[in-house]
């Protein structure tokens, strides 16, 4: 987790400025505090705890101004609650150095009892503060820079993007390990960051950093090297990302704004990949992948469930497939064979549980796809094959234009793993923008939200491939409202969860078609309405289900992968409406980050 951002220029922009504005663009990752170090001879640490305004309104920034080198950090603690003293850049006790790390150092509890032993006081609960002391006891040993940085990070066990100023360098030190980190070739100098909208308002030219290497970034060069020190090759991408795709473009919230961006993330995930002509799938990313069976998905969170939609498509399909939980998945207990396909769905390809699972589906010898949304991210480049979601840049912690492309891009998945026709699917998905956008343009979501505002819960009900949908509803209404809200299979709330129901809980049904599914579901809407709780229906209208509904959140007919999706547009527009009323921090929901890079 957290953000990482660094720069050295030749001299024509403040490292300050850069640094600031990274920060402000990195919040996303992280929020427990802020933190910059600038160099010039020596090292000025600036940190607080807090969001990022928390450091801006008290930095000294003119003060900081004419310094062309330095790193800044918001982090999302693992080790050690929020506080000026956790906060990043920490140093080393004379001040020779500054570190920001995003990650974990596992054994930082050995090397911090050894270092202690040697007569180091630490003045954070951060496993981190152990890298700039191992640095200064290797600076104290007569090390230049890049050996003193080397040689701390050899000793480090876990997952790590770290990067390092000095005083007596006009050099920044970085390392990556399971966590990601990308240098950005500017015109003016070096960049530095976790994610690269940190510095697209200056280049959109990247290098990805491999695990286990290495980079020194000077005012005139930039050199990867390897574990051993070997120089190596770097390509550089051109990203598609703009400095107006990263802001909010008029609306009050990322979020919203996200969500009023499916239309286009939808036709940027099918783009080139169906032929509405021959109703055919073609992904050239996945060209030699031999389908084979079982399929498992990993995930957690909203990934998780966009992978449980992808899985029932399949077995509709005649596929095996079966959705795990990527923390509970363990190669050793589920059966992992040569034959297997383990698919990862993480939209930003760095979450550690699920990057865990595919790893250990790869040693087990399976083949391995990531769903993801970052090109050269960790997932993407470890898996055997990757499909990218092409959501574009999604700020907001709460996930919704790329639960929307997951869901696009795993029935394109779906489509090529399986021999079954692809017609019907191809015909729905070509439709499916414009109908988001009729959902965008004519949802009552808003006055729903208002009138259910004050409900003591919030259930949301589904079957089949309505029933994630239900769950993803529950799961945005909990995420940034801070309501209780649950989702259930459609037939499993009278075996328990109906003794919660009463007047004062709404349950929003999911009823997509008119097949047999939906017909039951409709059953169980009386059941609800039966024990005088509101029903909200969800429903592209092809059954009676508005008869027995208090409210109706209408979307257009077609067939349930087409109402999956614009279902559940719905239902994030209503969660919207709830946290607006409520007043809550909608992109940054208390508690949670965006990509949650530990296990
Ligand atoms: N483990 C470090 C800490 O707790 C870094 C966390 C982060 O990635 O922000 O400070």
């Amino acid at each position: 987790m957290c953000g990482i951002v660094g720069y050295v220029g030749n001299g024509e922009t403040d490292a300050i400025d850069v640094l600031l504005n990274g920060l402000s663009s990195l919040e996303y990752r992280g929020y427990d505090s802020t933190g910059v170090a600038v160099a010039n001879g020596a090292l000025r640490v600036h940190k607080r705890e807090g969001e990022f305004s928390a450091l801006e309104s008290t930095l000294p920034t003119e003060s900081l101004r004419g310094d062309s080198i330095g790193i800044g950090h918001t982090r999302w603690s693992t080790h050690g609650p929020p506080s000026d003293a956790n906060a990043h850049p920490h140093t080393d006790s004379e001040n020779r150095v500054a570190v920001v790390h995003n990650g974990i150092v596992e054994n930082y509890q050995a090397l911090r009892d050894e270092l202690t032993a040697e007569g180091v006081d630490f003045e954070s609960e951060t496993d981190t503060e152990v890298i700039p002391h191992l640095i200064g006891q290797a600076l104290s040993a007569g090390a230049a820079p890049e050996t003193a940085f080397r040689r701390a990070i050899d000793r480090l066990e876990g997952s790590y993007a770290v990067a390092a100023v000095f005083a007596s360098s006009d050099e920044i030190y970085a390392a990556r390990q399971e966590s990601p980190l990308v240098l950005g070739i500017g015109d003016d100098g070096y960049y530095l960051a976790s994610d690269a909208p940190a510095f697209i308002d200056y280049t959109d030219r990247v290098v990805y950093l491999e695990d286990g290497q290495f980079a020194r970034l000077s005012p005139g060069e930039f050199v990867v090297t390897d574990a051993n020190g070997t120089v190596v090759d770097t390509t550089v991408e051109t990203l598609e990302w703009d400095a107006e795709d990263a802001g909010k473009s008029g609306y009050d919230h990322y979020m919203l704004k996200e969500i009023n961006e499916q239309p286009t993330a939808l036709r940027q995930c099918l783009r080139g990949r169906v032929d509405g002509l021959s109703s055919t799938v073609e992904l050239a990313e996945l060209a030699d992948l031999e389908p084979s069976w079982p399929v498992q998905f990993v995930a957690c969170g909203t990934s998780y469930h966009a992978a449980m939609f992808g899985a029932e498509l399949l077995r509709e399909r005649g596929v095996p497939a079966q959705t795990f939980l990527a923390s509970e998945y363990d190669a050793d207990r589920v059966l992992v064979g040569e034959s297997t396909l383990v698919v990862g769905v993480t939209q930003s390809g760095e979450t550690a549980d699920t990057m865990r699972a595919l790893r250990e589906a790869n040693r087990a010898g399976a083949r391995t796809v990531a769903v993801t949304n970052t090109v050269g991210s960790s997932a993407a480049r470890e898996c055997d094959h990757a499909l990218y979601i092409r959501a574009g840049p999604e700020i907001c912690v709460a996930a919704t234009k790329t639960f929307a492309s997951q869901q696009v891009a795993l029935t394109l998945l779906a489509c090529r793993l399986s021999d079954a026709s692809t017609h019907d699917v191809v015909q729905a998905l070509r439709d499916v923008p414009d109908q988001v956008q009729h959902v965008l343009d004519t949802s009552r979501a808003s006055e729903i939200a208002a009138e259910y505002v004050d409900s003591d819960a919030f259930f949301f009900i589904g079957r089949g491939h309505q029933y994630p949908v239900a769950l993803e509803g529950a799961l945005k209404m909990k995420e940034i409202t801070y309501r209780h809200a649950e989702g259930f299979a459609a037939g499993e709330l009278k075996h328990g969860p109906m003794a919660l129901v009463s007047e004062e809980t709404p349950v929003f049904a999911v009823v997509i078609g008119d097949g047999e599914r939906a017909h039951k579901t409709v059953s169980n809407v009386k059941e609800v309405e039966a024990r005088d709780a509101p029903v909200v229906a969800v429903t592209d209208g092809q059954t009676d289900v508005e008869r027995y509904a208090d409210r109706v959140l209408k979307v257009p007919a077609s067939n349930d992968v087409a109402g999956a999706i614009t279902a559940n547009v719905q239902l994030q527009l209503v969660s919207y409406w709830v946290a607006n009323e409520l007043g809550r921090s909608i992109d940054k929901p208390r508690h949670l980050a965006k990509s949650v890079t530990v296990e």
